[in-house]
């Protein structure tokens, strides 16, 4: 909760504020979060409107997660940007708006949690990566693409090709007596010698 009673209510005013906060509970999605414990850092600039209190500024906090492709846990950083109006009570807006759709100033405080939340949870991706081009698993042996190396394949043969690959090294077999037939040639050249030389 902040205090914005020294911002005062004249539109215009405006007042910087530097917060660390400590997550009591994990923020975010179920792949990738904010753990619990984290320093979730905010920047904000509280600016007095007729209607409320505007916040804008920075959120920036660790994130640990899990790759949606090559199934490691994975750290990196998170930093957004919000934009939120607070309404005064009692104000136009208080009473035209909903409170899912415009937050509300609770007597001179600011609840910044939800915001937080909110923002956090519309900004992490669904499907997380470790590295924006991770490689993922191979799909034939489940071996993590970054450790086997971008050589890693398998020679699969597809039942319906079996057939042909079989015929194929029949095809093989068939031309294997060609070589001795080159060695009958080589007897022949031998014999030929043989008769030149009489
Ligand atoms: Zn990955
Ligand atoms: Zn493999």
């Amino acid at each position: 909760m902040l205090d914005v009673r020294s911002l005062g209510r004249k539109p215009g005013s405006m007042k910087q504020l530097h917060r660390t906060v400590v997550t009591a509970e994990r923020i975010g999605l179920e792949m990738v979060g904010i753990p619990v414990g984290a320093q979730v850092e905010m920047e904000l600039t509280l600016q007095s409107v007729s209607e409320g209190v505007l916040v804008i500024g920075t959120i920036a906090a660790p994130l640990d997660g899990e790759c949606s492709r090559c199934l490691e846990p994975f750290t990196s950083d998170l930093e957004l940007h919000v934009t939120e109006l607070f309404a005064y009570p009692d104000s136009a807006t208080e009473q035209t708006t909903e409170e899912d759709e415009i937050h509300r100033m609770v007597d001179d405080f600011i609840d910044l949690e939800p915001v937080v939340i909110d923002a956090v949870g519309l900004d992490l991706p669904m499907q997380p990566l470790c590295e924006p081009d991770c490689a993922g698993l191979c799909p034939e042996c489940g071996v993590r693409m970054a450790i086997a190396g971008s050589g890693h394949g398998h020679e699969i043969l597809d039942p319906r090709w079996a057939g042909l690959a079989n015929f194929a090294a029949d095809g093989d077999a068939v031309q294997d007596p060609a070589p001795s037939s080159d060695s009958t040639l080589a007897g022949h050249n031998g014999a030929a010698s043989k008769t030149e030389e009489k």
